[in-house]
């Protein structure tokens, strides 16, 4: 299929960008990697009438790479899922390489070639790994618009169904990740290789003398948007051998949730998927 009529816009600089937005209203839709949007227009569930494209925009305007601050670790906006992929250590900083490990699940290497943090951010896919990332590690999302700049926390940042507090005349600048990870980890299950995963658990344990004191248990595909478990991370703050431990935080996980079923699975699928990789990621953290 092609996509309904549109006309394109092609911004020269981030201001411009947000420019243009505040100008065209609800009818325009920033264009990055291209790689969600173009196909969501391709079956007309997207019918923007105005394009304004900032995937060429000049590294310049700040919108990609890394950047270390006070705040955390920056990641521009327009940074593609295989720049952090092929990122070493200096660029990331230590205690990050979660990022760079989780992107190998972001579908194939074309797509990772062109498709941005910032778009999958603001797409707002409840399997998409970076949502599942910025909840679990509590990043920020710095959005740009016409009343100025702002800062909303991933976890006030998902509301449910592919949606967000991203207003539509707003443009994410970057993303801040406050806290190195060193034991964390991101793992899933899809039915093909490159497929958006069915369920998705990620992880980051507090550990201490090669003890796990507590962490942070996140999940997708399991609510209308990626979600933090308090009742699994309860269970790890407990303590005991890793085994049990990781055991008893996935037995909370999966008695917590609600999944939904579909084609994908059943909830109950999903609940037995949940338990299983709660207990792989908690595994793949601690060996960190
Ligand atoms: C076959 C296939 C498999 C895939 N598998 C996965 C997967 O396993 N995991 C995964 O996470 N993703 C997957 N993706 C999606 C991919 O990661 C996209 O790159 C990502 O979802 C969107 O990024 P983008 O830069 O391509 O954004 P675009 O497609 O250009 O835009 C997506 C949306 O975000 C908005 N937007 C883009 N940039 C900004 C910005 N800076 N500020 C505000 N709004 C913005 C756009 O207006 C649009 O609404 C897959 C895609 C395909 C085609």
């Amino acid at each position: 299929m092609k996509p309904a009529p549109f006309t394109y816009h092609r911004a020269r600089s981030a201001e411009d960008a947000a420019r243009l937005l505040a100008e065209l209203g609800d009818e325009a839709k920033l264009l990055a990697g291209g790689q969600s949007l173009i196909a969501m227009m391709n079956y007309r569930l997207a019918r923007p009438r105005h394009l304004v494209d900032i995937g060429s925009l000049p590294a310049s305007e700040g919108l990609t790479g890394f950047r270390h601050s006070p705040d955390g670790l920056r990641i521009g906006a327009l940074t593609t899922h295989h720049a952090v992929e092929t990122a070493d250590e200096a660029q990331l900083g230590a205690g990050f390489a979660v990022l760079r490990d989780a992107m190998r699940w972001v579908g194939h290497l074309p797509i990772r070639t062109r498709g941005t943090v910032g778009g999958s951010i603001a797409h707002g896919d409840s399997t998409a790994e970076w949502c599942l990332l910025a909840v679990l590690l509590d990043a920020r999302i710095v959005a740009r618009g016409p009343r100025g700049t702002r800062t909303i926390t991933a976890g006030d940042f998902f509301y449910g169904f592919f949606s967000t507090a991203l207003e539509p005349d707003e443009l994410i600048t970057e993303l801040v990740f406050p806290h190195p990870a060193p034991h964390a980890a991101l793992t899933e299950f899809a039915e093909r290789k490159g497929d958006f995963g069915i369920v998705v658990a990620a992880v980051d344990l507090d550990v201490e003398n090669g003890a796990v004191r507590g962490g942070r248990v996140a999940l997708g595909g399991v609510a209308p948007a990626p979600v933090r478990v308090p009742e699994a991370e309860e269970a790890l703050a407990r303590g005991g051998p890793d085994d049990v431990l990781f055991a008893a935080c996935a037995e909370a996980a999966a008695a917590a949730i609600d999944p939904p079923g579909d084609g994908n699975g059943s909830a109950q699928y999903r609940r037995i998927l949940t338990r299983r990789l709660v207990i792989q990621a908690c595994e793949e953290a601690m060996s960190r």
